[in-house]
């Protein structure tokens, strides 16, 4: 990969962020590779020489690790620190790093941003029912509850204080759905044979699996429902309501009986987020970005 340095950062901070300390140990993938899409993984490797990189997006993830080697350092004797595990299923050996186990089970610290933690990432459960799934057949300790520490990058005290919903402190533990052990089990079952098959079909040159919704963060087309005050005046900025499909949107509007108001649909075209060269490096060589242009 190369990587460029577009805003001429001094060398040591380079030097700072070119520092990549990821391992997936002895194992034939990652929790979180094996979580992730085998599209991705492989087109990164396959065209790892012409993948470029500017050094400042690095800023984010090293912040990541420096969050992360701070909580490390203050860990108690009841608690295991960075415990990297192993389990063998169907031929491959899976490893994931947790950074932390407790009595109840693990935790995950995430520096992240706000707009992840007021919306549910699917990522993370199945991040940490996967690290349940690990502690379960690797030293067989159940799992009672499932946790992420999130620290928030863009947190602002004044929006705090304004908004309910809004996180009250710029760090939080968020309690992570929890599967039943079967549903571990057919998860990662599933993922390992994804992974797998996807190899396969590299080696063979054929079609690799498609990356689904939730790996390209589908954001689906809504319809909002805005008030006007005259046929021809400006619809309101604001939506009175948002729907899924257009029938509701339509039917909620037939059904409404505000004299004088005039109501209009406005269709939010839906988006793969993560399908743009701002996330998705390989992007340029993906068939299935460039079948959705
Ligand atoms: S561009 Fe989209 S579809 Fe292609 S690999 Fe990236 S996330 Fe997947």
């Amino acid at each position: 990969m190369r990587i460029t340095n577009h805003h001429n950062l001094s060398t040591p901070i380079v030097k700072a962020l070119s520092k990549d300390e990821y391992t997936r140990g002895a194992s034939h993938r990652s929790i979180t590779q094996l979580i992730d899409s085998p599209r991705i993984r492989i087109l990164r490797e396959r065209h790892w020489d012409d993948l470029t990189e500017d050094i400042s997006d690095r800023m984010w993830s090293v912040l990541g690790t420096a969050v992360h080697k701070v909580f490390e350092d203050h860990t108690g004797d009841d608690v295991i620190s960075e415990e990297r595990l192993f389990v063998e299923l169907d031929g491959w050996v899976i490893s994931g790093a947790i950074d932390l186990q407790d009595s109840e089970g693990p935790i995950d610290y995430k520096c992240t941003s706000v707009w992840s933690v007021i919306h549910d990432k699917i990522e993370w459960e199945n991040q940490l029912n996967a690290y349940a799934w690990l502690m379960r057949h690797a030293k067989n300790r159940i799992s009672k509850r499932l946790r992420i520490v999130a620290v928030m990058r863009d947190w602002n005290r004044r929006e705090s204080q304004n908004n309910e919903s809004y996180p009250p402190a710029p760090i939080q533990t968020l309690d992570i759905k929890m599967w039943t052990d079967d549903q571990q089990d057919q998860y990662m079952q599933n993922r390992i044979g994804l992974h797998q098959y996807a190899e396969q079909a590299s080696f063979a040159e054929e079609k690799l699996p498609l990356c689904t919704d939730a790996e390209r963060w589908t954001r689906p087309t809504t319809y909002a429902i805005k008030k006007r005050a005259t046929p021809k005046s400006k619809p309101a900025k604001k939506a009175l309501r948002v729907f899924k499909t257009m029938e509701d949107a339509e039917k909620f509007i037939s059904e409404r009986h505000d004299n004088g108001v005039y109501h209009e649909i406005e269709t939010r075209k839906g988006l793969h987020t993560r399908c743009d060269q701002d996330w998705c490096r390989v992007a340029e060589f993906c068939e299935q970005w460039k079948d959705n242009q």
